[in-house]
């Protein structure tokens, strides 16, 4: 695979633009320079191979050498709301369900959260969406959504599987049947677990309790779990889906 940049602004008179961390990432880190030939991709599933013309400090400008392609959409969109891991373990979550296909993350406030989703944080995680895309091979960046607390993602979804993840829930073999193709959406609390209130309240919306096994998984566990498995319950095991 060709290295990969990302350039989300179009071309202009033929030609890109790749400026700040990302040119410094080409220029000073990969040492390429004007006649290497890279990829760029554009964060929606456009991707165009490219050759350097000119590099300067922090500033590249590259000129197409073939056509753009598009990577196709989502055939079955998954969306994760789940509660903020704490420190480094919430760039892990980011990266491992960037790298597996998950379409959007939805930061969640919960009543036993502990973590704030900050603006400042979020910037940051925006910045791990795009570097765990460009190093697995994803073209469509994961959309990170703003936060929202719970009572306001039961009301606010279009989801048309939305399951919740608790212990005690239903077995994997037992999980509500969805229609190819149709979105889904799986929540995750925090250590603390979502509140008998919080459950109840999902149940009456007509969400779906579901385990994730016998164990008690960490947070960042059960997101990568819950989506994967909603992955295979959706026939989608071994298909590489990209947003
Ligand atoms: N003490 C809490 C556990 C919290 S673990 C409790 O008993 O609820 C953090 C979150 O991960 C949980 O809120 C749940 O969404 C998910 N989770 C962890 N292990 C799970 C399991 N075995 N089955 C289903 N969800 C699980």
């Amino acid at each position: 695979m060709a290295d990969r940049f990302y350039c989300p602004e179009p071309a202009q008179n033929g030609r890109y633009v790749i400026e700040g961390e990302e040119a410094r990432h080409l220029l000073r880190v990969l040492r390429l320079g004007p006649g290497d030939r890279i990829e760029i991709f554009d964060g929606q599933g456009r991707i165009t191979p490219v050759e350097i013309k000119e590099g300067g400090r922090d500033r590249a400008v590259l000129e197409a050498v073939g056509d753009t392609r598009e990577e196709p959409g989502a055939s079955q969109p998954i969306t994760l709301a789940t509660a903020i891991p704490k420190g480094d373990r919430f760039d892990w979550l980011i990266e491992k369900t960037t790298e597996i296909g998950v379409t959007t993350l939805i930061p969640l406030i919960t009543e036993r959260s502990v973590v704030d989703p900050r603006a400042s944080k979020l910037d940051r995680m925006r910045k791990r969406i795009i570097e765990a895309a460009k190093q697995c091979g994803r073209s469509r960046l994961m959309e990170l959504a703003p936060p929202l607390t719970w009572p306001a993602l039961l009301t606010s979804t279009s989801a048309c599987l939305t399951c919740v993840s608790h212990p005690g829930g239903r077995a994997f073999q037992d999980w509500p049947s969805i229609e190819s193709g149709k979105p889904l959406l799986m929540a995750v609390g925090p250590e603390g677990g979502f509140s008998d209130q919080e459950i109840e309240l999902a149940t009456e919306k007509g969400w779906h309790t579901v385990s994730l096994g016998s164990t008690i998984l960490r947070v960042e566990t059960a997101g990568l779990v819950a989506t994967t498995l909603a992955m295979a319950h959706a026939g989608l095991a071994g298909q590489r889906s990209s947003s």
